[in-house]
């Protein structure tokens, strides 16, 4: 697959082909949770009531599920693991977890647009990753022809293009997997072990940020992060929404 790039390279055509305004025009912004209309300039996508009610994640730990903005950092050592870092918008609750069931389940795409965006500006606020490329996590074939879309990768496209990053689907999802929502945390990292493959040239040392929808006891994107490490990528990840562990990380 060729590769698909956010950024327009020189001299040639922009990679998203609409202007803003042309995009503002056909869909005007409107918050996520409620769907308002958000009154220009463009701003965070949430109205002011909703801004009252979001709460921020963050930074976390994604061994021990620390929220870093709350205190101290844990300590655990990260260097070690195959996921460097964790940012998360906000918790999977309430009109948050609404939204993403929205977008996950109920054919909301464009919902992707200003989630994606937002998430890929913050990660470029307020962390210090620096990242070169995005990777979604990827669907199974069939999941994905069921729903029509990966909502990963929808994010991850618009991560992307507010990072200015190539987007890489680096990964596939070759074994089929049970809903992680009906699972264990130990049914969880059985379920997803094994499930990922590589797809293209090694990139030893590249850093990468690995988005998904939700972050949950983490088994999916670390088992994603392993995959990827293993071929030398420096992986953090992204996600839309936070949710603490079901049980210690082993
Ligand atoms: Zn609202
Ligand atoms: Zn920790």
């Amino acid at each position: 697959m060729p590769e698909e790039t956010a950024k327009a390279s020189k001299g040639g055509p922009p990679a998203w082909p609409w202007s803003e305004s042309f995009w503002r025009l056909l869909f005007p912004p409107r918050c996520l949770t409620c769907e308002a209309l958000l009154p220009p300039p463009p701003g965070l996508p949430l109205c002011r009531s909703c801004q009252r009610q979001f709460t921020p994640a963050g930074l976390i730990c994604p061994r021990c599920g620390t929220i870093f903005r709350l205190g101290q950092p844990c300590g655990c050592p990260l260097d070690t693991l195959p996921l460097k870092g964790l940012y998360a918008l906000s918790w999977y609750e309430g009109a948050w977890r609404r939204m993403l069931h929205r977008l996950k389940f109920e054919q909301k795409r464009s919902l992707a647009r200003p989630l994606g965006r937002w998430l890929g500006e913050l990660v470029a606020r307020e962390t210090a990753w620096e990242p070169e490329l995005v990777i979604p996590v990827p669907l199974h074939r069939r999941r994905l022809a069921e729903r029509g879309y990966n909502q990963a990768l929808l994010l991850a496209r618009f991560a992307a293009q507010a990072l200015q990053l190539p987007l890489r689907p680096l990964l596939v999802k070759p074994k089929p997997t049970l809903p992680q929502s009906s699972l264990s945390y130990q049914q969880r990292r059985e379920n997803v072990r094994g499930a990922f493959a590589y797809r293209g040239k090694p990139l030893p040392g590249k850093r990468a940020l690995l988005v998904d929808d939700i972050y949950s006891t983490g088994a999916t994107m670390q088992e994603a992060a392993r995959v990827l490490s293993e071929q030398g990528l420096i992986v953090y990840g992204a996600a839309a929404a936070f949710t603490p562990r079901l049980s210690p990380p082993c």
